[in-house]
Parts: C-alpha cells; sequence; structure tokens
C-alpha cells in the first residue's frame, strides 16, 4: 500500500498542512472584502437616501393636500433630479412609496400607481430598515424611511425601496481574486517543493539503516550500525546492535561446541585406535595382553557412551517450558531414593552421605529432571571428594521455595574456576575428571534444568576444604 510509505505520508502532511491553511486565508479575505464592500456600498447610499427622504418631508412630497401647486411641482422635480442622480450613480433604481404602499414614484417609470406590500416595505414602516445582497443576480436591496420628525412623535409617511448594482464590487473582486490565486499558486508550488524536500530528508536515516543492515546481512558491513540522527533511530539501531551481538556469540558459542564436541567425541576413538594399532602390530601377543587392551578399549567406548548419553540429556534441556512434564513431587522420598542408588559409588570410596529434612516438601516439579539435578550434584561430591569425607544433603522449604542443598568436604574448586564449573566440557582438572569417567557436561545440564524451573544455582567452595551446591526452586510451577 503506497500510503504506508512514510515519506509520502510526511509529503502528504506539509502538502496539506502549508496548503490549506493559505487557501481558508485567501477564501476569508475574499469573502471579507465582499462583505465590508457590501456594508460599505449600503450605508453610503443610506446616507444619500436619507438626505432625500429629509427633503421629500420637508417639501411635503408625499403629502395630499398642497398650498401652492407651483412650488410643489418645483420642489417635486428637484427631489426627482436627486433620485435620478443617485439611481444613476449607483446603478439602480428608486421607488418611493406612501403610506398606503402605492409607488409614487419610480426612478425606472414603469411601476408608478403600482402597489407593493413586499416585507421589506412592511417592516421598514414598522421602522426596521432592511439591506439585502443577492450576490447571484448582482444587486443590493435596502429599504429607507421617510420620516417626518417635525411633530412631537416621528412618523413613517413612506418608504424608498432601492435596489443598486453591485457592479463595482465584483470588478474589485475579479482584480482580488486574481491577486489572491497568483499567491496561492506560488504558496502551492513552494510547499510542494518543500513536501519533497522534507519528505525526502526526514525519511534518510531509516534508509541508512535499511542499507546498513543490508550490508551485514551481504557479509560485508562494519559490527555495529551507528544513525544517531533521530532518538527513535538510535533505539532502534540499539536494539539491532544488541540483537547482533546476541546473534554473533550465539554462532561463536555454537561453533565452539561443535568443536568441543568434536574433539570429546575424538579422544576415546583415538585411544581405541592406538590401542588397536598396538594389537595388530604386536605379532603372537599373549592373550593376557589382549584380555588387557580390550579391557581398555571397553571403557573407552564406555565413556564414548556416557559423552553421548550427557549430549543427549543437555540437548533434551534445550527444549521449551511447554515440553517440560510438571507434577506435584514428594521431594523427600525423591532425595531418599536418589542417595540409596548412590550409596554404593560412596562407600567403594569410604564417603559418608547424610540426608537432613527440615520439613516435608511437595513441589510442582518435573521428575526425571529433577531427579538428573539431585544425582550430578550429589555425585559431583562423591566423586571430587577425598577418601574417608562425607557429603552433607539438605532439605527445607519456606511458603514459597524449597532448598536442596548439598555440602562436602572434598577437593574444593579454585575460585578463578567457580564461574565456569556450570560451561559446557569444562573441568577444574581434565584428567583427573577423565580419570573418575567426567564429560564436562554435568553441571552444564544441571544448570539447565534449575532454570527450565525457574530456580537459582549457586555455588561456594573453599579449595582442599570442600563445596556446597545449593538450589532454590519454586514449589509451584510459574508458567509465564
Ligand atoms: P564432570 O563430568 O567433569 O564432573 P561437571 O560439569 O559435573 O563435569 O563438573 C565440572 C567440573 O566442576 C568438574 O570437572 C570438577 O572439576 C568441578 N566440580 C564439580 N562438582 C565438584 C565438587 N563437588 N567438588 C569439587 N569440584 C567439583
Amino acid at each position: 500500500m503506497p500510503l504506508r510509505s512514510l515519506r509520502l505520508r510526511i509529503f502528504l502532511v506539509v502538502l496539506l498542512l502549508g496548503m490549506v491553511p493559505g487557501f481558508i486565508v485567501g477564501a476569508s479575505i475574499i469573502q471579507n472584502y465582499e462583505d465590508r464592500a457590501v456594508e460599505q456600498r449600503v450605508a453610503t447610499v443610506q446616507n444619500q437616501l436619507m438626505i432625500v427622504a429629509n427633503h421629500l418631508v420637508s417639501n411635503d412630497y408625499l403629502a395630499t393636500y398642497r398650498s401652492d401647486e407651483q412650488v410643489y411641482i418645483n420642489s417635486r422635480n428637484v427631489i426627482n433630479a436627486e433620485l435620478e442622480m443617485i439611481a444613476n450613480l449607483y446603478e439602480g433604481r428608486v421607488m418611493i412609496i406612501n403610506s398606503n404602499f402605492k409607488v409614487v414614484e419610480d426612478t425606472y417609470g414603469i411601476s408608478e400607481g403600482k402597489i407593493i406590500i413586499s416585507e421589506e416595505v412592511i417592516k421598514c414602516f414598522q421602522g426596521e430598515n432592511i439591506s439585502h445582497y443577492d450576490p447571484e443576480h448582482g444587486y443590493i436591496e435596502m429599504t429607507t424611511p421617510i420620516m417626518d420628525t417635525t411633530g412631537e412623535k416621528s412618523v413613517i409617511e413612506g418608504v424608498m425601496l432601492t435596489s443598486i448594482s453591485n457592479g463595482s464590487i465584483i470588478t474589485m473582486m475579479e482584480v482580488l481574486n486574481r491577486r489572491v490565486l497568483l499567491i496561492e499558486t506560488l504558496l502551492a508550488v513552494v510547499v510542494f517543493v518543500l513536501a519533497i524536500a522534507l519528505s525526502v530528508f526526514m525519511t534518510r536515516p531509516f534508509n541508512r539503516i535499511t542499507q546498513a543492515i543490508q550490508r551485514i546481512n551481504s557479509g560485508y558491513g562494519d559490527e555495529s550500525i551507528s544513525v544517531p540522527d533521530y532518538v527513535e533511530t538510535v533505539h532502534i539501531v540499539d536494539q539491532f546492535n544488541q540483537l547482533f551481538q546476541r546473534m554473533k556469540s550465539l554462532d561463536e558459542s555454537r561453533q565452539e561446541f561443535v568443536a568441543n564436541v568434536s574433539h570429546e567425541l575424538k579422544t576415546p576413538m583415538t585411544s581405541i585406535k592406538v590401542l588397536a594399532d598396538a594389537l595388530l602390530m604386536e605379532q603372537d601377543a599373549p592373550a593376557e595382553l589382549y584380555r588387557e587392551f580390550m579391557g581398555d578399549i571397553v571403557s573407552e567406548i564406555d565413556r564414548e557412551n556416557r559423552i553421548i548419553t550427557d549430549l543427549l540429556a543437555l540437548v533434551k534441556m534445550d527444549k521449551k517450558v511447554q515440553d517440560l512434564n510438571i507434577a506435584a513431587v514428594n521431594i523427600n522420598d525423591m532425595v531418599e531414593l536418589i542417595l540409596k542408588r548412590l550409596r554404593p559409588i560412596a562407600r567403594k570410596k569410604d564417603v559418608e552421605v547424610v540426608f537432613e529434612s527440615m520439613r516435608p516438601v511437595v513441589a510442582e516439579v518435573d521428575e526425571v529432571k529433577m531427579t538428573l539435578i539431585m544425582t550430578n550434584l550429589v555425585e559431583n561430591s562423591i566423586k571430587y571428594n577425598k577418601d574417608h569425607g562425607w557429603v552433607k544433603v539438605e532439605l527445607d522449604a519456606d511458603h514459597q521455595f524449597f532448598t536442596f542443598k548439598v555440602s562436602d568436604s572434598g577437593i574444593g574448586i579454585p575460585e578463578e574456576a567457580l564461574v565456569h564449573i556450570c560451561e559446557r566440557f569444562y573441568r577444574v582438572d581434565k584428567s583427573h575428571s577423565r580419570e573418575i569417567g567426567g564429560t564436562g557436561l554435568g553441571l552444564a545440564i544441571t544448570k539447565s534444568a534449575v532454570l527450565l524451573h525457574r530456580g537459582t544455582l549457586t555455588v561456594n567452595s573453599v579449595e582442599g576444604e570442600g563445596s556446597s551446591f545449593l538450589v532454590k526452586i519454586p514449589l509451584t510451577f510459574i508458567v509465564s
């Protein structure tokens, strides 16, 4: 849709804002002039008619009784001449109507003797002066009372009904119209050019953003975009840059992960190949050697298997919250069961495992994933412990969360390693971890599972003394 273009919208808005007021002002100037011109013309003509009306009264023009006929005729002629002059001057017609609504004088000479009972005339007899402009037929009509003010009370003896042409007003209006039109055309041109310039200028930053994104998209752009023209563009660009950085770091971590996975999977394979090659090279190798090497090969295959199992578990953690299998679970029973399964391993290392539960806890969790969290933590505490050491598991809850704490008397974690231990494939001591069958994925899986439950995982450790892992999970699962 073309109207969705910002440039077109700015163009139209500027055009309308620039032109509409111009047209309104132009039209009102013309209208105003016409009203004022008509008003003025009516006032001038009324003035002159009033003077004549006074003459009419003082010369008894409308009187029926005349003392001197000759004097009357003379004065009537003078007045008629005056009326004639006014009629000519204003290209109009003047009629004098007496109190019987009879036309006693008409400058056109056609209506004398006729009766005119029109609304204007009646109103004028009632003392209301009327003027009426008819622009369509080009005339102004007005009434003037012929008022005798000599007596105690003023009496309206007759009415002058005058209509004059608006010719000169029209001529003036035409001149004015032409001028206004000229100014409006000039204004339109200026506003048009301004609208184009503004719409192009104001949308330029957006084009710049598009071009910069295109450059990045095609792979030869800068690392980040900067279009500081407007606050809005700064916001858009900031958000884009953040998104871009996130995508880049995601991509980098994916690459790193793939490299790590390949490396981790390759290591057991290399060992297997070395062992098999050695056997092949050895002619008449004794059966014991075969047995020994085969045993090593099997343990390498086990290791490969563990890595793949852990990787699959990690991939499962990347799934969405909707895929969680949430149910109310008795956490005390769950911990008991896990410890029961792990105690044989602990016994082998002569590590004592104790469980302290402050209260019975039932929480909404995914049972499989929660088991994984607890197993990983307790297993680590046994694995990275000293001989004759201890592992303490504590379970507690308040009205909102339950806490699961695993402390041990183990080897501890160096301070600088604490921030890394949840990273995939991170191991403090690679060879030691390998020896005891670690993949470096356990805590990464644990952390993901905790986050899926909207919980937190905190680690405290003193190297050489022991570590403690605290998991805090909401009792009720919050679907955001
Ligand atoms: P791994 O499979 O190697 O055990 P994890 O992700 O479970 O991998 O743990 C990462 C690293 O953190 C381990 O290699 C180990 O160095 C350290 N670690 C984990 N738990 C403990 C612990 N309870 N005591 C000391 N070190 C630990």
